[in-house]
């Protein structure tokens, strides 16, 4: 419950740009999830860092929303405050010693990946089809086709609360498969930029590369509204197999379905709830459990209010 203090402070500080009881499905990938109380959105690394420290004095909860690509935000929606962040300026840079992209953390990663194939840059072309934002990436160390952010960043621009920005190096976020320290502690720090290291290949080459990352995705994974990858891969193990092997592939809950293509991607196939979505992730880890003996863990994060 937000006081009627805060409020009142929330409405001084953000004036005209806040939004309340705001619907987030639409900015988020599968397309579901109730309002937010209140919605801010940034078009700048400067307005967002000024957001999160006007909200941290304000002792208001409040989560950024990059692509909502990893996200499954409850139907009941989120209480406090979400931070919409489309602070989007890239910026390429070239030195004797280094060739690097700075991104700020609301640019999609996937159209910095392309703008660097098309100077002939490498480092990250293995990004050219990933959904979601650079902050996103950072905080979840996406990775794909044998590339991860962890292994790309050089250092991270990070403003923890309540008001202490510091440039990161990537070994200080405490980067293993698909977990940060950031991503363990959501709500204490913020990523306002990233900077990629680079280096020249040929255009050609990398093109062709992108093409059949593209060409291996469309054969592999669903179209749709979706989350990509629902559950991390245990160890030595896909989740997608363990989940095909328990009989999975094509389940249903409400419009909620288990792709036959890849059972590890969960498909919104038009007006599917985030409980459906929940009882088909109880049920898929229940089977796996059942059938295998593997417990598996979550790769995308639930947000917002949820009573199961
Ligand atoms: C079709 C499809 C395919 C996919 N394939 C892959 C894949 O191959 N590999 C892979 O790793 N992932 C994949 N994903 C998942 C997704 O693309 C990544 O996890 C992506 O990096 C998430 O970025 P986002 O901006 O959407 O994050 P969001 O979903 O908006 O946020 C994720 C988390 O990060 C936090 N966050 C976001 N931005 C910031 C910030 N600036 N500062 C602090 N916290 C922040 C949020 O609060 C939330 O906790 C796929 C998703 C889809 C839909």
């Amino acid at each position: 419950m937000i006081s009627a203090e805060a409020r009142q402070g929330l409405r001084q500080a953000f004036g005209r740009r806040l939004r309340e009881g705001i619907p987030l499905a639409p900015y988020t990938s599968a397309r579901i999830g109730g309002p937010a109380d209140f919605l801010v959105a940034v078009r700048s690394a400067e307005e967002l860092g000024d957001a999160c420290r006007r909200l941290w004095d304000l002792g208001l909860e409040f989560r950024i929303l990059g692509g909502g690509s990893n996200v499954l935000v409850s139907d009941a929606g989120v209480r406090g405050a979400v931070v919409l962040n489309q602070a989007k300026e890239v910026q390429f840079s070239e030195s004797a010693s280094a060739v690097t992209v700075t991104a700020e953390s609301g640019a999609s990663f996937g159209s910095v990946a392309r703008r660097a194939v098309e100077r002939g840059l490498a480092g990250i072309e293995w990004a050219t089809t990933l959904p979601g934002t650079v902050g996103g990436a950072i905080v979840g160390n996406a990775g794909a086709f044998g590339g991860e952010v962890s292994q790309a960043l050089m250092v991270a621009d990070i403003l923890q609360r309540p008001d202490r920005q510091e440039a990161w190096p990537a070994d200080r976020l405490g980067y293993a498969y698909r977990s940060s320290w950031l991503k363990s502690h959501p709500g204490e720090a913020v990523v306002l930029a990233g900077t990629f290291a680079l280096r020249h290949e040929g255009r050609e080459g990398l093109q062709q590369r992108v093409a059949e990352i593209a060409g291996q995705r469309q054969r592999t994974q669903p179209p749709g509204a979706s989350w990509g990858s629902l559950f991390k891969n245990p160890p030595g193990e896909h989740a997608g197999r363990l989940l095909e092997q328990a009989g999975m592939k094509g389940r249903r809950q409400g419009a909620a379905e288990v792709s036959s293509l890849h059972a590890n991607f969960f498909v919104n196939l038009g007006g599917a709830t985030a409980a459906d979505v929940w009882t088909l992730i109880e049920t898929a880890r229940e089977e796996v459990r059942r059938v295998a003996g593997v417990e598996l863990e979550l790769e995308i994060e639930r947000l917002g209010e949820w009573t199961a």
